[in-house]
Parts: structure tokens; sequence; C-alpha cells
């Protein structure tokens, strides 16, 4: 891939740093002209699961490309021996480019890698990615805020560390804002139910998204009475992201994305909302 040459005053990738750089949702195509540069002057690609397969494939050929993925509970390298290899690359000299989904700064843990690497003396750039939130919103069709909806919005995760949903439900079930869970949906109906019992309308409209930016995009969309079964009923697995809140009953009119989801390994569920479309 080439790039537009827009003129900018930092070089490309330097020996012995690390770049933390976010790789966007899904779809290659949201990577920053940053991220781009970064990756194709890499030494050495150290990805997530998360990561789209072009995007690592920007690196040259001669790029070690190292696969560190990891699902919630099932972690393919532990965290800990992602930030010793990180800071052993750095160290030979390498042009570390640690390329992580969405942004790295938001439920990426990038925070923690760069604590290790910052410790240890290595160089650090981060660079931003386009989180879930606002790729997956912006696809779906679903305005994360609107003056008639939403004044703010919340990033919150359904996954902490130690499982338990300890979550601040009052300042999350407040009226008049956006709620985005990430990792939720192994505890969609848990989470459903406490923002109910905390003072949301069970008509309060939600949605949620799976591997959303991407051909396969499959949306369901409900209310807080509703959305824990249809999403249980369509098969919905992660990753996915919920979106709480008025600007969900936006997505009908405002839904532009037609994905190319595979009909016959997702078979609709009777009564979702599941879109399903040609290829982009
Ligand atoms: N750093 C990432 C988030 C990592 S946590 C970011 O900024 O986006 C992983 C969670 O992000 C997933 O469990 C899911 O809730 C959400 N997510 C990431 N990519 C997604 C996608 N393409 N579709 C739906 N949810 C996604």
């Amino acid at each position: 891939m080439s790039l537009p040459s827009i003129k900018v005053a930092r070089p490309g990738p330097q020996a012995g740093h690390v770049y933390l750089v976010g790789a966007g949702p899904g779809d290659p195509e949201l990577l920053t002209l940053r991220g781009a540069r970064l990756v194709q002057g890499a030494d050495v690609v150290v990805y997530d699961n998360l990561v789209s397969p072009a995007i690592v494939g920007l690196a040259p050929e001669s790029a070690e490309r190292i696969y560190v993925g990891k699902k919630a509970a099932d972690h393919t390298l532990p965290q800990d021996e992602i930030n010793r290899l990180l800071v052993r690359l750095a160290g030979e000299g390498k042009r570390v480019v640690r390329l992580k989904g969405g942004d790295p700064f938001i439920f990426g843990r990038g925070g923690e890698e760069m604590e290790v690497l910052v410790e240890a003396g290595v160089t650090v750039e981060v660079v931003p990615g386009v989180t879930a939130a606002a790729g997956i919103a912006a696809y779906a069709g679903i305005p994360l805020t609107h003056r008639d909806h939403a004044q703010s919005v919340v990033f919150t995760t359904g996954f902490l560390k130690d499982g338990a949903l300890d979550l601040d439900w009052p300042m999350l079930a407040r009226p008049g804002q956006t709620l985005v869970i990430y990792m939720g949906i192994s505890r969609l109906a848990e989470i459903c139910d406490q923002l109910v019992a905390h003072g949301l309308p069970a008509t309060t409209p939600a949605g949620v998204v799976e591997r959303g930016t991407t051909a396969a995009q499959r949306v369901v969309t409900g209310d807080l009475a509703t959305l824990a079964e249809r999403v249980k009923g369509a098969g919905i697995r992660p990753p996915a992201l919920t979106v709480v809140g008025g600007v969900v009953g936006l997505y009908p009119r405002l839904a532009w994305f037609a994905a190319e989801a595979d009909e016959a390994a997702h078979p609709p569920h009777a009564g979702c909302t599941v879109v399903h479309g040609p290829a982009r």
C-alpha cells in the first residue's frame, strides 16, 4: 500500500523503540496513516487476535510477525510475557510495532505495557486508533451523542480482572447518556437487569454489534427487557459491543453499512434485527 504523501516532521520507526499502535476495530481502512507508516517500516510486529490480517500484512516481508492474541479466559501469552518480549525486542535494537485492536489506551492494556517499557528505559510512541465504540457506532448508524437523546457517553467493561461485575450502576443507569459496554456479552442479561434495577426504563433501546466494521458485522437490537434473549438466540459471540440508550433507536433509520455476513454460518434469529447484505 502506498500512502498519500502528507508532509510530516516525525521520522518513521526508529531502532530500539516500541510503537504502541491502535489498529482500529476491524475494517483495515480505519488504521491511521501514522500507524500504516510505522507498520511498513517495522522489523517486528507483535499483534493481538482483534487486529486485521490486512494490517499485519502491511509489514515488510522481512519483518518478524509475532501473534500474542488473547481472548478473555484464553490467554495465548500471559501479559507479563508479552511485556518481557517487547522489552527484549527493543533491547535487540529492533523497530518494534505493537499492534492492538481499536485504541491502545481503551481496554487494551496499552497502559500496562507502556508502564513496563518506560520502567525498562525503552522509548515508546503511542498511536491512537479508532476504538470499537467509535468505529462500531459509526458503521451501525448509532450516533453516540445526539441532542435529542444523549449528552454524554460512558465506556465501561463487562469483564473485570477478578470476574466480579461490580460496576457503578447508579452512574451507568443515568438518563440522557449513551452507555457502551466492552467485553460484556457473556454477562449481558445481568447487565441489562442491573441497569433496570438502578432506574433505566426496561424499554430503553439497546443493541449489540458483533464483529463491527467487518464484512461479518451483525447487529441485534431490542430494549433492556428483550436484548439478552435476542442476542442469545442469534448466537452472538465475541468480539461484540453493547450500546444502551435512546440513540440505538436511530439505528433502523441510519444503518448504512451492509455487511457480508455469512447467512449459513449465522442464521438470523426470528424477531432480531440482523443486518445482512451485499459486500462493501
Ligand atoms: N482496545 C480495544 C478494545 C479491546 S477490549 C478498542 O479500543 O476497541 C475487546 C472488546 O472490544 C471486545 O470484547 C468487544 O467488546 C470490543 N470490540 C473490539 N472490536 C470489536 C468489533 N469489531 N466488533 C464488536 N466489538 C468489538
